[in-house]
């Protein structure tokens, strides 16, 4: 379907007097000069509505055995990046291997939802913009990613890539946020066993510090970091995540 942008404004030029009527007010259309992207989706348990994806934020080196397994300082706090909205990969699709890397990492993440946004939220009022949580997997080039370390150069080819963010649906929720345990396996083999509750920055934490850096918005989803035990994936692998009471992700690399 075609979308249009509308200005109900006079159109001065093509509009005017004419000998015959009142001034006509026209109705100027902006047409887009070919269609506008896809609106990236996530679906939501129970509800037939599904979450349009705004912004992907991410928090890096959220809890501590992660930051020590990055060769990071247990004194730098931990810190925002982001990945554009169309690395969205929907529950039961498959995650292509990326180009470029020899090196594709998994990071099981809790995904926090927002339904509502606002700046400077105190962490004492930010869950009440959360719709729900889900599994999301921050899938990284770690061969990119440390070279541009070494470099000071950003992060975007190492994590905003395309199809960077498989996610699970999203799980409506309300009160305290999830504290469980997080864990992925790759082929049945366990990799990455935690609990989220030893997060650095907690989940209401981390929508005020975002709130500082950013205006958030509805349709916002914020990956919370990932804890320790991260590792490699090749083509063929099946990847299967769990956070204790949110629910389940799986794909395979393709
Ligand atoms: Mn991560």
């Amino acid at each position: 379907m075609r979308r249009e942008l509308v200005n109900d404004g006079l159109d001065e030029g093509r509009g005017g007097w004419t000998p015959d009527g009142p001034r006509r007010k026209a109705l100027v259309m902006s047409q887009f000069i070919f269609d506008p992207p896809a609106q990236a989706i996530v679906p939501i348990e129970g509800r037939s509505e599904v979450f349009p994806v705004r912004r992907i934020l991410c928090v890096g080196r959220n809890y501590a055995a992660h930051r020590r397994e990055m060769g990071g300082d247990d004194r730098d706090p931990p810190f925002f990046f982001a990945k554009p909205a169309d690395a969205i990969v929907p529950p039961g699709k498959d995650v292509a291997y990326p180009s470029r890397t020899a090196n594709l990492h998994h990071e099981i993440e809790l995904v926090i939802a927002l339904k509502a946004g606002g700046r400077d939220v105190a962490a004492d009022q930010a869950l009440e913009l959360v719709l729900g949580y889900a599994v999301g997997v921050d899938m990284t080039r770690r061969d990119l990613q440390n070279a541009a370390k070494d470099k000071g150069q950003p992060w975007d080819a190492s994590k905003g890539f395309d199809a960077s963010a498989p996610i699970s649906t999203i799980k409506p929720w309300s009160g305290p946020a999830p504290q469980g345990r997080i864990r992925l396996a790759v082929n049945g083999q366990g990799r990455q066993d935690a609990v989220i509750a030893d997060m650095i920055w907690a989940t209401a934490e981390i929508i005020s510090e975002a709130s500082k850096l950013w205006a958030l918005a509805a349709g916002d989803l914020i990956f919370t970091g990932t804890p320790e035990g991260v590792g490699p994936l090749v083509r063929g692998d099946h990847v299967e995540g769990e956070i204790e009471g949110v629910g389940k992700l799986s794909f395979k690399v393709v």
